[in-house]
This record gives C-alpha cells, sequence and structure tokens, in this order.
C-alpha cells in the first residue's frame, strides 16, 4: 500500500499551447490514482517554508533560484525552447519540492510495518533534467536531488536515487558527481535526451562508482529491459541504502511521444514489485517516488496506477 501526495496546484504551471509537459499530465494521474485501492492514504501539497528555500540551496545556485522567483513575478519567461517559467511557476515548483520532502520525512518517520514507508508524489513540473544553475527539459527544480540532500543532511548516510524515466537524469548525477553517500542509479534509452549517461559515466572522488548508468538501445525488449533493472536493483541493495527515492518517469511507454523504449503497463507493474522487493530486503520498506516525465495522456494514469499497484502486490 502506498501514500498519494497529490493536488490541483500542480496544475497551475502553465506552458505554451501544445507542450507535451501540461498540466493534463497530473490530473490524469490523480484521476486513475482517486479510485486505486493501492493508495491507503491520500494528501494535499505541501506548502514551501523557510526550510524549503534552504533545502533548494543545497543542491541549486541561490542565484539561480532567485531568477526563477523573478521570472515568475515578472509573469513568466522562456529558459530555452522547452521549458518555461509562468507566473505561477516559481510557486508551484517549490511547492513540489517542499511536498516530495514532507512525504519523505513522513516515510523516515514511519515505524516498520506502516503504509506511510511508501508514498507516490504526484507533481509538476518535474525535476530531475535541473542542474545547479540552469533549468532544462522542461525542470525547474530538481526535487528528488533536493530529498536526497535533505535526507543526507538529517543523518541519512546513504540514500539511492533510482531513475527509470526514458531520459537521463542529468541535473541529479551532476548534483551527486562526486557525492559518496548518494547512489544514482539510471534506466534510459541511448542517445536520447539529453545525450550524458554513457555507461562510462560513474563519478569521481567520494562518488566514483556511486553513479550508474544503464543506457538501452532504443529497440530493446522488455524481457531485456527486465533483466538490465534486475541487475541495476542488486547493485542498489548491495548499496544497502537506508531510503529509496525514485524519479519516476513513465515515458519508457512504447506509445510515448516523447520517448519510448518498448514497456508496457505491466512493465511499470512489474518495475513497482521489484522496487518494492528492494526496498524491503534493503530499507525497512522506506520507498518515495516522483512523478518525472510520461507524456501519452490516454496512457499516463493506467501507467502510473500499474507502477502503484505493483508496489503493493510484492511479496
Ligand atoms: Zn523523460
Amino acid at each position: 500500500m502506498t501514500h498519494l501526495y497529490a493536488d490541483p496546484v500542480f496544475e497551475e504551471h502553465q506552458t505554451p499551447p501544445g507542450h507535451p509537459e501540461c498540466p493534463a499530465r497530473a490530473r490524469t494521474v490523480l484521476k486513475a490514482l482517486s479510485t486505486c485501492e493501492a493508495i491507503s492514504a491520500s494528501h494535499p501539497g505541501i506548502r514551501p517554508s523557510e526550510e524549503t528555500s534552504s533545502a533548494l540551496r543545497l543542491v541549486h545556485d541561490p542565484d539561480y533560484v532567485a531568477s526563477i522567483e523573478e521570472a515568475a513575478a515578472a509573469g513568466g519567461r522562456s529558459l530555452d525552447s522547452d521549458t518555461h517559467v509562468s507566473a505561477r511557476s516559481y510557486e508551484v515548483a517549490c511547492r513540489a519540492t517542499a511536498t516530495l520532502l514532507g512525504a519523505t520525512a513522513a516515510a523516515l518517520a514511519a515505524p516498520s510495518e506502516s503504509s506511510a514507508r511508501q508514498a507516490f508524489v504526484v507533481v509538476r513540473p518535474p525535476g530531475h533534467h535541473a542542474r545547479p544553475a540552469r533549468g532544462m527539459g522542461f525542470c525547474l527544480f530538481n526535487h528528488v536531488a533536493v530529498a536526497a540532500a535533505v535526507a543526507r543532511q538529517g543523518g541519512l548516510e546513504r540514500v539511492t536515487v533510482l531513475d527509470f524515466d526514458v531520459h537521463h537524469g542529468n541535473g541529479t548525477q551532476e548534483m551527486f558527481w562526486r557525492e559518496g553517500g548518494v547512489q544514482y542509479v539510471s534506466l534510459h534509452g541511448r542517445g536520447y535526451y539529453p545525450g550524458t549517461g554513457a555507461a562510462d559515466e560513474t563519478g569521481e572522488a567520494d562518488g566514483l562508482g556511486r553513479t550508474i548508468n544503464v543506457p538501452l538501445p532504443s529497440e530493446t525488449a522488455p524481457g531485456e529491459y527486465q533483466a538490465a533493472f534486475a541487475s541495476a536493483l542488486d547493485r542498489v541493495v548491495s548499496f544497502e541504502p537506508e531510503l529509496i527515492l525514485v524519479s519516476a518517469g513513465f515515458d519508457a511507454y512504447v506509445e510515448d511521444p516523447v520517448g519510448g523504449l518498448g514497456l508496457a503497463a505491466e512493465d511499470f507493474h512489474w518495475i513497482g514489485c521489484e522496487l518494492r522487493a528492494a526496498a524491503d530486503a534493503a530499507c525497512g520498506g522506506r520507498l518515495v517516488s516522483v512523478l518525472e516525465g510520461g507524456y501519452d495522456l490516454e496512457a499516463l494514469g493506467g501507467l502510473a496506477q500499474a507502477y502503484v499497484e505493483g508496489q503493493a502486490s510484492s511479496k
């Protein structure tokens, strides 16, 4: 069972007409999960506080954070052809980070048999491409990286970020490149946006070996994907993380207009099941997932539901 964090406020980050990262994404996931029996409790978005501001600055340049606030206050600005700040984007992106931080804190505080140890956090805009001083790839603030940094600051020695969005989470990788306490594991399409994530990108200094990239060719069959995923999860479990955070993107779905890697709903169910088993083995079931990509509006809700149900079916 999983706790859901979702809120209509995440539809208030606006992108230009026809943009794939649109408000309806959050709406369709929320609709699918509202009747999902694997959800044991639902929570609204969490308002940002002073702590959210300082948390953002653990991974982002303070001037960059201020520039997004100013751009929103001025009515909006485009950071590049894909990535847009609207009038409400700063507030909404901060609330997305605050909500993931709240869900993570609840998972860490929950007793061992509590379903609050598993959370699925449905936010917009997504985060894993956001670099320390630059938003890109639809992302403004890197929510999952902020949550990992806060968990480390709070005393955890080892945190894993597992990223199954079909695009490489270049921002997350960059933020923990030299960090020994955060393992970053990404499975993604080889040669897909943004072009980073080769297998020989493994980190530096204390972080050497903590970055694990598994680039997969576009013709990868679901069975091959599962074998690669299972092998990556073995490395997660042997790292002995105290918390697993998940960049949950659903754009490896076969029909995804922005990605696509041959996966179907049943594969996301399998991913949820395997991740839950890994979290049970490594860290008492502490598994907190945040929505990243996934752009097929017809399928997205069902894919997220399959993932959450997979977590509940483990064991
Ligand atoms: Zn993606």
